[in-house]
């Protein structure tokens, strides 16, 4: 018998966990909201797969991969149904080549897009892209598609440069040895983006939050290359007609949105490993990746500090963003007399204004405060 491919082994790892968690494999017509999730996923695996061939052989892996989308949560205690996972296979037969999993929940790819888009059709944001005149006020609650095209378009490139950013992170967790790190040679350890597994909880959160800021230094780095030899990394050309300062600056509204929506979901998991945080606050994630970057951006065309000017740029675009969206949702909880009517209204549109929840959870301006 042949050995399983990345993929089956995959679905023998989640079978093994008791079948409570499947491998979406089918389009979901039925559920036209989850299509762009689930394209858009595969778009995004297949952007990565590609892009830095020359910096994955690099990396010099005995792994086999797999990527997939999950319908729910793995580990029960901490779980949440936005999260992602870097996966060591517990289940190999012996001589088997070693795979790793990098499972993404479904909510947790969708969320990219809706977040994005919820920004891009609101009038008020991003005044620079397309026509932001078409767009709702932000005071209205309902967020959809951009309806300008150009501000649609720019709303689908940001969320795949984000989930993009997300897939590379996961990534370099695995190529760069963390599973190991964690989990001495015990097979089966399993990195949670959102929640904590075992492992991360006996690791300790100090030795824990290095690996985290490893893995967001090796994507940013991974990134940065891939930028400066003008790959393509979205479908729309939005970024190669764009000056390198400028992509920068995609970039670092893209990764910034990413670790503010992961602080959110964060937030809205009601468990007790809250007690001892392990995951690197937002802020800190965000002032690694500018010094970095303003060490190691293009230091042979002595560029960097130029390149990093333009990733904190993109990143004091997203946080005033959501500054303008916390002050506009206090507004609303006046008028709508208190925050559980709000809140109601917030689960019965499903997602449609998760830009305000946004807000309301992780918009602070803490962040120049470290600078
Ligand atoms: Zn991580």
């Amino acid at each position: 018998m042949s050995p399983p491919t990345a993929a089956d082994a995959c679905a023998r790892y989640l079978r093994q966990l008791g079948d409570r968690v499947r491998l979406i494999a089918r389009p979901y017509d039925s559920r036209p909201e989850v299509d762009v999730a689930l394209d858009a996923f595969a778009t995004a695996a297949a952007g990565f797969l590609t892009s830095g061939q020359e910096q994955l052989q690099q990396v010099g892996l005995s792994h086999r991969f797999h990527f997939g989308l999950v319908d729910g949560a793995l580990g029960r205690k901490a779980a949440s149904e936005h999260d992602a996972y870097a996966v060591g296979d517990i289940f190999a037969e012996p001589g088997e080549a070693a795979a790793s999993f990098l499972l993404f929940t479904q909510p947790f790819a969708r969320d990219i897009f809706v977040a994005w888009d919820a920004m891009l059709s609101r009038r008020e944001l991003f005044r620079n892209v397309g026509n932001p005149d078409d767009e709702s006020e932000m005071s209205s609650l309902t967020s959809s598609r951009p309806r300008d095209p150009a501000r649609a378009r720019y709303a689908v490139d940001q969320a795949l440069l984000t989930l993009h950013f997300a897939l590379l992170h996961e990534f370099y967790h695995v190529a760069n040895g963390h599973l190991d790190a964690i989990g001495g040679k015990q097979e089966g350890v399993r990195l949670h983006a959102v929640t904590a597994s075992d492992e991360q909880l006996g690791a300790g959160a100090n030795l824990y939050k290095v690996l985290e800021l490893d893995a967001d230094a090796m994507a940013i780095r991974h990134l940065t290359i891939a930028l400066l030899e003008g790959e393509t990394l979205v479908p729309h050309g939005l970024f190669g007609a764009a000056s390198d300062k400028d992509r920068f600056r995609h970039l670092g509204r893209s990764v910034t949105l990413l670790f503010r929506l992961v602080e959110l979901w964060r937030r809205h998991v009601r468990l007790d490993y809250t007690e001892k945080e392990l995951h690197p606050h937002p802020d800190v994630r965000d002032a690694t990746l500018r010094a970095y970057l303003r060490l190691n951006a293009d230091p042979e065309d002595r560029r960097s500090e130029e390149l990093a000017q333009g990733y904190e740029e993109g990143q004091d675009d997203i946080i005033e963003a959501l500054e303008v969206m916390v002050s506009v949702r206090r507004t609303r909880l006046d008028e709508v007399g208190g925050g559980q009517a709000f809140e109601e209204v917030g689960r019965q549109r499903c997602g449609s204004n998760s830009v305000m929840r946004l807000a309301g959870s992780v918009g602070s301006r803490s962040s120049t405060s470290l600078r």
